[in-house]
């Protein structure tokens, strides 16, 4: 990606849609193009070519969106929850009436295939926005304790970092939530994907809401992200991103003793017991580790199996990692797209060839670029197997399709191994009854944990233990994450 003054022109600027052609940010309800009028490119990983442009904004948009935000925050506070929720209804349909152009745009901008762009990505940010505004019925917004009145309301300013990966989606986790606790945002997406934002941008001022109460301020992490994290006028600041920079965000953040949400990475199992349906649980795990290419924080990228199954457990993982469809992501029978960017490949490349020489074992997929696709930033799904326990491979986040399989003795060993790691985003047990299965989720230190396949639920909390962040999003627990509390004695 570079940056490029407004109105040069790029590679393939015959390309460019309408909608994808942008150059300003939204701050106080009205599209602002940034001083030097520069914008950056958007490129399609598919095709390494440039298919859009987004501001690319500075300081100063930082600081006036804040203002617009904090200016718009008492009225849009005041506003009974009912009353933000009904407005909110109009966002959500000025998104659904979008439902193609946010699919088209995430094939796009992320390289998903079409069905994981469909239900990953889009479908599954419009079930996170819903369920915020079902929960916001449900949620116990005041009430009396002994002589106190207790009431809960916006926290402020929120400012919203987000990352690459499900741009759609990990927004409509943060806006969503914060805007129907009364708070207003200013946004910051990833630089490599802002395309869905603007149109999130878009649909906020088809819907109406009251200017400032959403502000878009795309930009560099290391100039918006760090503005808006410094910023003293910014009450909370929501991150979701890497471990690395969530900590930055966060000793920034300290400065002005703000509220800090932190989303981070993860290393997750899935642990197979003995007796488990071993043919169902491996090939599940290797989907839920190769989903979006890899490139999901809650991707099983360890499989742990008992060591009786191990032979067996390789046959399934690289019959099934063979069997992926890899390449173009419009074409509906591809099943696993490029990594988003040519620095993700080099990473991603990096940690296979490091896993190697440290001595695993190739199962299927490495380093080498895939046949018949000399174009666009595609890996093999790669399995590895016999790392040592303390490996790179084992314990660090990959964040792309590679999975590594370990064996264990006793429950116990599993367990440990489990927890080993600085990570507790997610996780996965599969055994041959549900209690039994249940108990050992228990006793995993992580956010979020699937029983025998347990599926996604869009209104449950999910965040991450240790390294893997704090706090909450969807659900209740994603409203409340924006809400202060405050005791009126009476
Ligand atoms: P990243 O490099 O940490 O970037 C995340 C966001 O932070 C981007 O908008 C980035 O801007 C911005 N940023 C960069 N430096 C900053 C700074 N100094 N101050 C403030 N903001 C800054 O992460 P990523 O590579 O985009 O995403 C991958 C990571 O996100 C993985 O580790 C993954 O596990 C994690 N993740 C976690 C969750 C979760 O819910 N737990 C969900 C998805 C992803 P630029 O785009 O300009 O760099």
């Amino acid at each position: 990606m570079s940056t490029v003054v407004a109105g040069a022109s790029s590679r393939d600027a015959g390309a460019v849609r309408p909608e994808w052609d942008r150059d300003a940010a939204l701050v106080g309800g009205q599209w602002v193009r940034p001083g030097g009028r520069t914008v950056t490119e958007v490129e399609n990983p598919a095709t390494e070519t440039v298919i859009g442009h987004a501001a690319d904004c500075g300081v100063a948009e930082a600081d006036a969106a804040i203002h617009a935000a904090g200016a718009a925050f008492p009225g849009w506070s005041a506003l009974a929850p009912t009353a933000r929720v009904a407005i909110l209804e109009g966002l959500a349909s000025a998104l659904e009436s979008r439902y193609d152009l946010l699919v088209q745009t995430t094939i796009a901008e992320v390289g998903a295939p079409l069905s994981v762009a469909r239900e990953a990505h889009v479908d599954t940010g419009l079930a996170v926005l819903r369920g915020y505004l079902d929960a916001a019925r449900e949620l116990a917004w005041e009430e009396h304790v002994g002589n106190s009145l207790v009431v809960r309301e916006g926290i402020g300013v929120a400012a919203c970092i987000t990352p690459w990966n499900y741009p759609f989606y990990q927004v409509l986790a943060k806006v969503g939530g914060a805007l129907v606790a009364g708070a207003t945002v200013v946004l910051k997406p990833a630089e490599l994907t802002p395309l869905s934002a603007y149109l999130l941008a878009d649909a906020v001022v088809e819907a109406g809401l009251p200017p400032g109460v959403f502000n878009l301020v795309p930009g560099r992490g290391r100039v918006v992200g760090e503005a808006l994290a410094a910023h003293p006028l910014v009450d909370m600041v929501s991150f979701t991103g890497s471990t690395r920079v969530g900590s930055r965000v966060s000793a920034v953040a300290s400065e002005t003793v703000k509220r800090v949400g932190l989303e981070l990475g993860g290393k997750s199992a899935s642990v197979v017991l003995e007796g488990a349906d071993l043919d169902s649980a491996v090939r599940a795990t290797v989907d839920a580790c190769m989903l979006n290419s890899g490139q999901t924080c809650t991707a099983w990228s360890r499989l742990l199996v008992h060591r009786s199954d191990l032979d067996r457990a390789v046959a399934i993982a690289r019959e099934r990692a063979q069997g992926l469809a890899l390449g173009d992501p419009t074409r509906p029978e591809t099943e696993i797209g490029p990594v988003a960017s040519a620095a993700q490949r080099h990473t991603v490349i990096g940690f296979i060839e490091r896993a190697l020489a440290a001595g695993a074992t190739l199962v299927t997929g490495g380093a080498d670029r895939p046949a018949g696709l000399p174009v666009g930033h595609y890996v093999r799904p790669t399995v590895l197997a016999g790392a040592a326990p303390d490996a790179e491979i084992v314990r660090e986040e990959v964040f792309g399709p590679v999975l590594v399989l370990e064996a264990y003795d006793t429950d116990d060993e599993a367990l440990a191994m489990a927890n080993g790691t600085h990570y507790g985003l997610a996780g996965a047990v599969w055994g041959p009854d549900r209690a039994g299965a249940v108990a050992f989720a228990r006793r995993m230190r992580t956010g979020q944990v699937d029983v025998n396949g347990g599926a996604f639920n869009p209104v449950a909390p999910f965040g991450g233990y240790r390294r893997s962040g704090n706090g909450r999003e969807l659900g209740r627990w994603g409203i409340e994450e924006f809400l202060e509390t405050k005791a009126i004695q009476l």
